[in-house]
């Protein structure tokens, strides 16, 4: 027997994995069964190359409970080790590991995940265990089992060891405060969790819990549409279909696999972040791939599979990791071309999509200045009308019409149709194009837009009466006298409240509406933004208006040779209808307006 102090300068790991690692402890199963699938993965590499005896055919991990003996055990009949192996890598080595590991961490706590990755993997079994037992035979010739024993301090044993066939138990005497782990349905869900689509067969309760042989590590040439699907619903149970997918399969200059959906969104609905899981090596690493991912494809589901993304490294340093920065572009790479291929491939069937799609180009646009120069052939604006348009096919389109006198080409749009119809009708009217953005990601694309295009502007249909929208310096003929339109105008400054409405006579055709109420593009965008949390200053300005009164419409004439109250009615009927038409009336004002006309029947 062989006795001896585990080699580390540290005064003790054991108190230090219990105190920093308690909210994850769950992880202890995923390293272990990562550590067995190793071993039975390097069986088979020596057995390929001929350097190792034996039937690799049944590689399999078995996970098994004892409730009486409070044990869970992992078994493998992977390469096993020898006494002098397991004094090796796990007395020595890894302790060399816990040595960095204590000292990156002392101060801080650390995210459980990262511990494997210091090559710690089997210590975390001190989370949850007392003592822990290791008994293993190695597959070399004429070995000898071995059995290491150990009581969570660093006071270790080595003795002989009681198996009999090639492999490794590791048996773990959950400790009291972790008993949850000897629960069969616990250990069914971690199992579920983690080990999902590991390579090798794992075993627990007389049955097999993984895939071995996941999509994504499938050749894409093999697999039918079909495939993706079901592996998507397998993923996701309760979800539609998703609207296609790409699968990633990179093996230089860094390792990457994975097949990313994308899923149909409905506007009403928040999308679901958090549907993408990172693993490694087919092991479950997390669903939190916030900085691994452009944060504009975290609508994407599916998975990621990639060893060389760092995971003994705070989160907030991978997105300044080399193999990161180029994992991320490869997949937004890979995003914009799959849209490309869409749009070039059916055009038709593309149209129908995009209103899924939209938000991940418009996000990815917003936030990617490369993202944006690869989509904007592909990223499409609809107007009122339902037909779509490029965005450069769309300013040309506008441009005879719609460049104002400083030669900018000004686009409308309207962000709720319904509501603002009066002014899109207008708008229209005048022979002008309406753009619908009704989306809530578009406040933010409108302006970068208007950046990205010279002598682009856009507005919304009710920032200005229609004759205004795109000014033209074009002058009409006025039918009233200078002196009439000064009165017309007094008068219904004297039924409004000023400091919210500001009176203007604009000289329109005597079709169009007889009072418009507008609100200025950058007064409604700086409130917007206040209201977004942004520029709170400008959130707490009071909403203004502007009230055009067509001076040639015919009811100008008729309110200047009314007197009195006559007078008064006709002001303010025709105002609280323009509010009307406008979505203006509501709440209390609404109710009063009401009440005044029914008693007019
Ligand atoms: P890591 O897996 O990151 O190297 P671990 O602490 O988990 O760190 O394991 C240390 C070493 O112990 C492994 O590299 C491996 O050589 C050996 N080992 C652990 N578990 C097994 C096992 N089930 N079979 C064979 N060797 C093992």
């Amino acid at each position: 027997m062989q006795k001896g102090k585990v080699s580390v300068n540290t005064e003790n790991i054991f108190p230090i994995i219990k105190k920093f690692l308690y909210t994850d402890n769950e992880i202890f199963l995923r390293e272990l069964i990562s550590n067995a699938t190793d071993a039975s993965n390097k069986l088979r590499v020596l057995s390929q190359r001929g350097e190792a005896a034996g039937d690799i055919s049944e590689l399999k991990i078995t996970v098994t409970l004892n409730e009486d003996k409070k044990t869970l055990t992992i078994s493998d009949n992977g390469i096993g080790m020898t006494a002098e192996e397991i004094d090796k890598y796990i007395n020595q080595i890894a302790f060399s590991g816990a040595e960095e590991f204590v000292e990156k961490f002392k101060d801080t706590k650390a995210d459980a995940n990262i511990i494997g990755h210091f090559g710690l993997g089997f210590y975390s079994s001190f989370m949850v265990a007392d003592t822990v037992e290791i008994d293993s035979l190695s597959h070399a010739e004429g070995a000898e089992p071995a059995k290491w024993t150990c009581e969570g301090s660093t006071d270790f044993k080595i003795t002989k060891g009681k198996r009999k066939t090639r492999g490794t138990d590791i048996i773990l005497h959950i400790n009291e405060e972790s008993k949850d782990f000897l629960g069969k349905w616990k250990i069914q869900e971690l199992l579920n969790k983690y080990c999902k689509f590991l390579p090798i067969p794992i075993e627990f309760d007389g049955k097999v819990i993984n895939e071995i042989a996941p999509l994504w590590k499938k050749n894409p040439a093999d697999l039918k549409d079909e495939d993706y699907t079901d592996f998507y619903t397998q993923l996701y149970p309760m979800s539609e279909p998703p609207l296609f997918w790409i699968h990633l399969n990179v093996d230089y200059p860094f390792n990457l696999t994975g097949v990313l959906y994308f899923p149909k969104i409905k506007k009403e609905i928040e999308p679901n972040r958090n549907k993408i899981q990172l693993y490694s090596n087919q092991v479950y690493v997390t669903d939190n791939v916030e900085d691994i991912v452009p944060e504009y494809l975290m609508l994407l589901h599916g998975v990621i599979d990639s060893p060389d993304i760092p995971l003994n490294v705070s989160r907030s340093s991978l997105q300044s990791d080399g193999a990161v920065k180029k994992i991320t572009s490869h997949i937004s790479k890979k995003v914009a071309d799959k849209l490309a291929d869409l749009h070039k491939a059916d055009f038709e069937d593309y149209k129908s999509k995009w209103e899924s799609i939209s938000i991940f180009v418009k996000y990815g646009m917003l936030s990617d200045d490369k993202f944006y120069d690869r989509a904007k052939g592909i990223c499409l604006l609809q107007n009122t009308e339902k037909e779509y348009y490029s965005i450069d096919e769309y300013i040309a389109k506008i441009e005879p019409n719609q460049t104002d006198k400083d030669g900018n080409k000004i686009g409308l749009y309207t962000n709720d149709a319904d509501k603002q119809h009066s002014y899109v009708d207008a708008a229209i009217n005048k022979g002008y194009d309406v753009l619908l953005l009704d989306e809530l990601i578009d406040n933010h694309f409108i302006s970068n837009l208007e950046q990205k295009n010279d002598k682009f502007q856009l507005k919304r249909v009710d920032a200005d009466t229609a004759g205004k929208l795109i000014d033209k310096d074009e002058k009409s003929e006025s039918v009233l006298s200078e002196d009439e339109v000064t009165k017309l105008k007094a008068a219904f400054e004297g039924v409004v409240n000023k400091d919210k409405y500001t009176i203007v006579s604009e000289v329109m055709s005597p079709e169009e509406a007889f009072i418009t109420i507008t609100r200025s593009e950058w007064e409604r965008r700086m409130s917007e933004m206040g209201g977004m949390g942004g520029m709170q200053m400008f959130g707490q300005m009071p909403e203004k208006y502007s009230v055009a009164v067509n001076t040639n419409h015919a009811l100008a004439n008729k309110v200047l040779k009314a007197e009195g109250e006559a007078q008064t009615e006709l002001l303010t009927k025709s105002i609280d209808l323009a509010k009307l038409s406008q979505n203006l009336l509501t709440g209390k004002e609404l109710t009063e307006f009401v009440k005044r006309q029914m008693a007019t029947l």
